[in-house]
């Protein structure tokens, strides 16, 4: 469990673990009752906090006002912080918003520094990514129908998009769209564009719910038509054309700041399991643990866990040491495994708690809910096994195109 363990890591981690546990596992009983609003007051105080204890912004460079650490340095840090559903966004890092900052950070002019990236890394407002269309499969990324069109100086944008993680209530959405249609290749035809969600024409149509849930704040997902859209032509970031390849740097990392923020989780489900299993009696002094059913359950969980966290921080080595293209068989290798893992993780712990575990009296029974998605978003299951099999077929001679 070594791999960038650094002593600056060593150094924090305390630190942000006991904030964790003494600051945001007390919320978590009104944040499941009420809601994140509820909560949002003492969340805004809790990042006051953060700020004071110089942990702020733990994924970003220091020139922002980031930590600075490494991804595999940050992604000790994204376990400690997913132990609570609250986590992430009390330090700054939460999906989509980090993503977005890292994009920004590596793609934006200084105007757009100041305007677009600046907002988000103090807190001052949020930010949503807008890449998905009902219309085609999200798994094929280079397919979509919205569409960017230059007049004058502006691009007009019209298409739909939906599951926008976060849109309702986001200060600007990055939107994928296409503004090269005949370039020859199909990985050059988007441009990503930054969007102020007051502009005419961006029209939030509803958050959709999930599970039952409509989700609030960053928790929501939103589909959103853009109508006539017309934007700055100075607001496209990086160069026209670039969408696929920045989409591309934003998920390597993103899939790494998931990953271990569902260890995270694991680690809490697996605690909570291990507790009841404890403390749970069948008649006098016979304890759920004494049942060799729930013995295998924590010992396939505690094997799992460690595996798919060795697996994690091994890819984020090789995405620090080599780059993200180079380790991209490891990051899809984690990005199905680890979720796998999650499900069964929160399963059996909601199997050890009967029927408590559906209730929203435990942590649990979010998680299984919010985390069902964990198996499509940054790339579904079945295609990141095809980015594994087909890498593997290469060595054995076969060349599997699509
Ligand atoms: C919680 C959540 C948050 C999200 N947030 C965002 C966001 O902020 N912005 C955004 O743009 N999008 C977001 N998405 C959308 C997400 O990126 C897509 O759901 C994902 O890319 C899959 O696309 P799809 O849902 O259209 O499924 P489809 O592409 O229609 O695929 C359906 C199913 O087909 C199977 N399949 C697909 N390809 C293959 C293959 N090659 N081989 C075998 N089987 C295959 C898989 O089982 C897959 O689940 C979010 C999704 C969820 C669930």
């Amino acid at each position: 469990m070594q791999i960038g363990f650094t002593n600056r890591v060593q150094g924090i981690l305390p630190q942000i673990r006991e904030f964790v546990q003494q600051e945001l596992y007390p919320l978590e009983s009104t944040l499941l009752q009420k809601g994140f609003g509820a909560v949002l007051p003492t969340l805004r105080e809790k990042r006051e906090a953060v700020k004071a204890m110089n942990l702020w912004l733990p994924h970003m460079p220091t020139d922002v006002g980031g930590l600075g650490l490494s991804l595999t340095e940050f992604a000790h840090v994204s376990e400690a912080l997913g132990c609570s559903p609250v986590g992430h966004y009390v330090f700054n890092c939460q999906a989509p918003d980090a993503s977005n900052m890292e994009i920004l950070h590596k793609f934006a002019t200084a105007e757009q520094h100041e305007r677009f990236l600046l907002p988000l890394t103090r807190g001052e407002v949020r930010s949503c990514f807008a890449m998905t269309e009902p219309e085609h499969a999200g798994s094929n990324p280079v397919w979509m129908s919205t569409t960017a069109v230059k007049e004058g100086d502006s691009y007009i944008i019209d298409g739909h998009k939906w599951f926008t993680t976060a849109a309702d209530g986001a200060a600007f959405s990055v939107v994928m769209a296409v503004t090269n249609p005949e370039a020859e290749s199909r990985h050059q035809r988007a441009s990503q564009i930054l969007v102020p969600t007051d502009t005419p024409g961006f029209n939030h149509l509803r958050r959709i719910k999930i599970m039952g849930e409509e989700g609030e704040d960053h928790l929501s997902h939103s589909e959103i038509r853009l109508e006539n859209c017309r934007v700055p032509q100075e607001n496209i970031l990086g160069e026209e054309g670039a969408g696929f390849t920045i989409a591309q740097e934003r998920l390597g990392p993103g899939r790494i700041h998931h990953c271990m923020r569902w260890i995270g989780i694991c680690e809490r489900a697996f605690d909570l399991m291990c507790q009841r299993a404890a403390t749970r009696e069948l008649a006098p002094g016979r304890v759920l643990a004494t049942r060799q059913t729930v013995q295998n359950w924590i010992a396939e969980s505690r094997a799992e866990i460690n595996a798919a966290r060795l697996m994690i921080l091994d890819a984020a080595e090789k995405v620090d040491n080599e780059g993200m293209y180079a380790a991209r068989v490891e990051i899809s290798l984690i990005k199905f495994y680890a979720a796998g893992v999650l499900q069964r993780v929160l399963d059996r712990a909601i199997q050890t708690h009967g029927a408590l575990g559906m209730t929203d009296d435990v942590v649990l029974s979010f998680w299984y809910r919010h985390e069902r998605g964990s198996r499509f978003y940054d790339g579904a299951d079945e295609v990141h096994k095809h980015v594994v099999a087909r890498r593997v077929m290469r060595d054995y001679g076969v060349n599997i195109t699509h």
